[in-house]
């Protein structure tokens, strides 16, 4: 299983308020499937993700990874699987300005004290379609590019699974698609295990499965298609 969650509990605590962000979910994510989580907001679709990518650490349950139960791991442990096995895409794409898209995607290698082999770098921005733009820094690409660029920085580990929080948030509905056929791509083509958290039916119809959070419960299931047709 690329990722899976067992009776995953959150309790946040502010003083003497308590929120239960998550209520015992259980949920796999099989190797090589695109899943959307969608909600209203408050749900715990954040926390869903935070906790499956191991960013955050569950109030109680089993979160695992390729395996590995994450609650077995030091902050050290737990750090180095997150840079090794784990992708992540944000709304925000969170490019570092003042580097090239080539030197943005080699950036997860650099920092796990790794040299990108030659056209390491050049492939990863090819599967994306963006070989030629490898020399632009961010502020010369367009939103839709600079996404892309992101998700090949989120590749280049060949990570276990791709956490994309709201990854279409900031693009319009032509560049969305873009993204959107290229992760759909990912999966069909390189087996990529895909975990999304949307709010747009339009992106989580490009899903394998929709799963409906209410109330830090999972409340349903639906196939991307079905999800699709409510867009
Ligand atoms: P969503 O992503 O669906 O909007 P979240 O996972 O962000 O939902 O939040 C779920 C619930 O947990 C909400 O009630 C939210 O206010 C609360 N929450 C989230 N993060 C924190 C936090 N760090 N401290 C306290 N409460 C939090
Ligand atoms: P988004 O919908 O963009 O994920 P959220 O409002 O869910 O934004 O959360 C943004 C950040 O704020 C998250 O890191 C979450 O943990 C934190 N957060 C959310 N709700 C609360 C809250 N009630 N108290 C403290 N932190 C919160």
């Amino acid at each position: 299983m690329a990722v899976s969650l067992r009776d995953v509990r959150m309790i946040y605590r502010s003083g003497t308020r308590q929120v239960l962000a998550l209520d015992d979910v259980s949920v796999d994510f099989p190797p090589g499937t695109f899943s959307a989580v969608m909600g209203p907001s408050g749900s715990g679709k954040s926390t869903l993700l935070h906790c499956a990518a191991g960013l955050d650490r569950p109030t109680g349950g089993v979160v695992s990874i390729a395996g590995t139960p994450l609650g077995d791991l030091d902050e050290t442990a737990l750090t180095r699987l997150r840079r090794d096995r784990v992708g992540f895409v944000f709304q925000a794409f969170n490019l570092v300005s003042s580097l090239s898209a080539a030197q943005n995607v080699a950036l997860p290698l650099r920092l796990a004290g790794r040299r990108p082999a030659a056209g390491e770098v050049t492939a990863a921005l090819a599967a994306v379609g963006l070989a030629d733009r490898a020399r632009h820094r961010p502020s010369e690409l367009s939103g839709g590019e600079q996404q892309r660029v992101a998700i090949a920085r989120a590749l280049i580990t060949r990570p276990a699974v791709v956490f994309a929080d709201e990854p279409t948030g900031a693009l319009d509905t032509r560049t969305s698609r873009q993204v959107l056929d290229l992760l759909r791509a990912l999966v069909d083509e390189h087996g990529q295990t895909i975990v999304m958290v949307t709010h747009d039916p339009v992106a989580a119809a490009m899903a394998d499965r929709v799963l409906l959070l209410a109330d830090g419960r999972l409340a349903g299931e639906l196939t991307g298609a079905d999800a699709g047709a409510i867009a």
